[in-house]
């Protein structure tokens, strides 16, 4: 078992460039160079047409179509245009409105939802953060609970980005049609790996990014439905109006042309790369599972992504744990902020600990992922919990059946 070290178990964080998506970039940097918005010259034409084909890629993988792309520069903006621009779009502005609309998110939301809506907060938006039970799902249920008679926005993700669990979108998508209040989804972590229709999942506004799909960083896109409803969005940067005005700017062609590659590779591999990481993930879950004890999956054991996996293991300290897994790069339960290591708040929401939430790994795995590493990852991460555990007290105390909850601690 020869595996090249450090493996990579991060995709939810970044994934590699696929070389055929490099190699479609390529030319369109020193060659065919123009500017898409060159109206008067071949250079801007064939610019245009680059742009125009990887439209209809990225159109495609989701059901839409082409006019209804909006380029961007990565899903951070696309959500900021989605949630500012609607919630401002659609705002009360009549005589007698106490405030100016009310919004719905959650609190597992990634900080590019959660921090624009606080801004709209102080813009005067009331907004609704849904928490959700256990095993991190939002149903339609949940939201048609605190849908208002002045609820002008819903903005919930497909898919979480540290425990991978699938909200309802369809069927809340549905609700909002049936009440006439704009859906947006950013489901940067469901597209290209799972199908999209976005007429058929009742989507509105849905973000999406290059760089989480084989493609580079550094360029997004936003679809924005055109009928049922013709839904608008005022723009968050002036300029040039480009993108029907919602989003102002140069194209950037050689990243438009990759994400529009990188959309068409991931229609034609999805399903077989999903089928393949699931074996993986499953095996990789039930070999941690019965080969230690106190390990716990954390979110919904069904309903989520197929090659992710987020794991507690108890009576390990957090920052050991990274240390003695130095070879694998995959995230933990604990997020750095500029002054301390705060545990994740996906996870607080979610009820674990802040012990268990330290003491948890995020593997997300993708297109070269192999089942060499995989094993690797076993090996490694249980050694690591193994030698934590054999120096920690609590777990000998644990191990001779005394009940710590019931233990008196020393005042400190
Ligand atoms: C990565 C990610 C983002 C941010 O996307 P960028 O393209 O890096 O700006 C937003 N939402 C989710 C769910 C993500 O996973």
């Amino acid at each position: 078992m020869a595996v090249k070290l450090p493996i990579y178990m991060d995709y939810a964080a970044t994934t590699p460039c696929d070389p055929r998506v490099l190699e479609a970039m390529l030319p369109y940097f020193c060659e065919t160079f123009g500017n898409a918005a060159s109206r008067n010259h071949v250079f801007g034409w064939e610019a245009e047409a680059a742009v125009k084909e990887a439209r209809s890629q990225a159109a495609e993988l989701i059901g839409a179509q082409a006019k209804e792309i909006i380029w961007t520069s990565g899903s951070t903006e696309s959500n900021n245009i989605a949630v500012k621009g609607a919630a401002r779009m659609y705002a009360a502005t009549g005589a007698g409105t106490s405030g100016r609309g009310h919004i719905i998110s959650s609190r597992l939301e990634h900080k590019a939802v959660l921090d624009p809506c606080k801004s709209l907060e102080r813009e005067g938006f009331d907004v609704t953060y849904i928490t959700p039970e256990t095993d991190g799902i939002i149903t339609a249920d949940m939201v048609k609970d605190v849908i208002r008679d002045d609820t002008i926005l819903v903005s919930l993700m497909w898919a979480n980005n540290e425990i991978g669990t699938i909200n309802e979108v369809p069927e809340i998508g549905a609700l909002c049609h049936e009440r006439e209040i704009i859906f947006h989804t950013d489901a940067t972590q469901w597209v290209g790996k799972m199908p999209v229709d976005v007429v058929k999942d009742n989507i509105d506004v849905m973000s999406w990014s290059g760089h989480k799909i084989y493609g580079p960083k550094g360029c997004g896109a936003l679809y924005v439905r055109r009928r049922k409803p013709r839904v608008r969005l005022e723009a968050i940067m002036d300029g040039g109006g480009h993108e029907r005005g919602m989003r102002s700017g140069t194209l950037n062609v050689p990243g438009i042309v990759g994400f529009g590659k990188a959309c068409a590779l991931c229609l034609d591999e999805m399903d077989s790369d999903r089928a393949r990481l699931l074996k993986l993930r499953d095996k990789f879950e039930s070999e941690l599972s019965s080969r230690m004890e106190v390990v716990q999956v954390n979110g919904h054991p069904e309903k989520r992504l197929s090659h992710m996996s987020n794991m507690s293991f108890g009576f390990v300290e957090g920052e050991g744990l990274m240390m003695g897994i130095k070879n694998i790069a995959c995230s933990s339960g604990s997020a750095c902020t500029s002054a301390s290591l705060e545990p994740s708040y996906v996870l607080k929401a979610l009820g674990v600990g802040d012990e268990l939430a330290h003491s948890s790994l995020r593997l997300s795995m993708g297109r070269w992922t192999t089942e060499d590493e995989v094993d690797y990852a076993i090996e490694h991460i249980t050694k690591a919990v193994e030698h934590l555990r054999s120096m920690s007290p609590l777990y000998d105390m644990y191990k001779e059946g005394i009940d710590l909850s019931k233990v008196q601690w020393q005042a400190h």
